[in-house]
């Protein structure tokens, strides 16, 4: 298979974790005989540096023509006083838009051997948990009707949440298909007992439901979904749910793995093209030290060949590699936890990953 890939390695420890990914990329496409490219384009603060511009048309250009794009993270104090329309995470929205990207897929693994990185007692985590949020992107209450007008007690603020039957299904569809490639299970997160349109999303999940008879399904009300995501973590595989609910339902899981080095994250559009990134940012703190874990951003190219190449053995065998990495106990430093052990650099946690591949 050709695989062309735009890489936007934008600011801070993004390049250094980019060329990590890169190269596990590489070496994956090696052993089982795929060609791939890779095209580097700017984003971000190294953007406006370079052009005044943080997403410049050439970038948006390169990632349309690409197949897939994989993303580092951008922003840094340096840019933290310019304009909104200029800051570099702007150019993370405008990205998002341009690739018409409205479904987020956010994992949040926690491995056995990083179980003490979790806040949850060990009764709780057990052997660990794996389990796969997937967001709308671009409809709800983010993107309704808002203002402010004169009520009832003098000026107040408003916000609608309004979902189609046909933005609910898409989303639908790309979680149900997303859990025929995990474990067959569906639990779709709403309020329906209060809200109108969490009444009509549930009515289309049911219905989409018919279509999949492999996927055991089940619908859960928010307020409980943020309690059994602390109470039994495991108990889920697949979670779907709307814009708002489900940003704030993905924080909750990845703090849960108390390891934001090792999440990653995949927005997907109709087409097979996808953006893939860490959840983390570029970390200042750390950047240009060769200290970054880059783990997230690995995982993140796994999960772009398993839902842009549907290359699944492929995937199956980076998060293999960074399994039994983990198991043999090698770590970046932040997540030694309670080690003695000298932590590995971002190079050599990288490398340790090539070899297990
Ligand atoms: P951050 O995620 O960059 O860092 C938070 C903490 O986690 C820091 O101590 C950092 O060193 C550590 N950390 C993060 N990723 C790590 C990794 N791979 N390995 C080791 N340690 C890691 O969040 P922040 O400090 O709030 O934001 C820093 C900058 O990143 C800001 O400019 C922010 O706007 C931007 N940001 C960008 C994105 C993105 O590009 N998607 C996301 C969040 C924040």
């Amino acid at each position: 298979m050709e695989l062309n890939i735009a890489l936007l390695r934008g600011d801070g420890i993004g390049p250094e974790i980019v060329d990590s990914a890169v190269r596990v990329l590489g070496k994956t496409a090696e052993r089982y005989g795929h060609r791939i490219s890779f095209t580097p384009y700017l984003i971000g603060g190294a953007a406006y540096n370079a052009t005044g511009e943080p997403l410049p048309d050439e970038t948006v250009n390169g990632c349309l023509a690409s197949d897939s794009v994989l993303l580092g993270a951008v922003g840094g104090p340096e840019w933290d006083a310019l304009p909104g329309d200029k800051r570099p995470e702007k150019a993370l929205l405008g990205i998002r838009s341009a690739l018409g990207l409205y479904t987020n897929l956010r994992p949040a693994k926690l491995y056995p051997a990083l179980r003490s990185a979790s806040p949850l007692k060990d009764s709780i985590v057990g052997d660990g948990f794996d389990l796969l949020i997937v967001r709308e992107l671009t409809g709800g209450i983010y993107f309704g009707d808002r203002g402010y007008r004169d009520g009832k007690y003098g000026q107040e603020a408003y916000d609608t949440e309004a979902y189609s039957v046909t933005e609910t299904e898409r989303i639908g569809r790309a979680a149900f298909e997303a859990a025929m490639k995990r474990s067959k299970r569906l639990c779709s997160v709403d309020k329906a007992n209060v809200l109108e349109t969490s009444r009509l999303w549930r009515k289309t999940m049911h219905a989409l439901s018919e279509e999949y008879p492999e996927v055991e399904y089940s619908d859960m009300f928010v307020d409980n979904a943020a309690m059994q995501l602390v109470r039994d973590p495991s108990q889920f595989d697949v979670i779907v749910t709307s814009n708002m609910f489900g940003d704030i339902l993905s924080d909750e899981a990845s703090q849960i793995t108390g390891s934001i080095g090792m999440l990653a994250s995949a927005s997907l559009g109709s087409g097979t093209r996808g953006l893939y990134e860490p959840i983390h940012g570029s970390a200042p703190d750390i950047a240009g030290q060769d200290k970054a874990n880059p783990i997230a951003t690995i995982l993140s190219a796994a999960m772009m060949l398993r839902y842009s190449f549907g290359l699944q053995e492929e995937a199956d065998a980076i998060e293999a590699a960074v399994d039994r990495v983990l198991d043999a106990g090698y770590r970046t430093a932040d997540i030694t936890g309670d080690s003695s052990a000298a932590p590995l650099t971002c190079s050599e946690m990288t490398e340790k990953i090539i070899e297990a591949l």
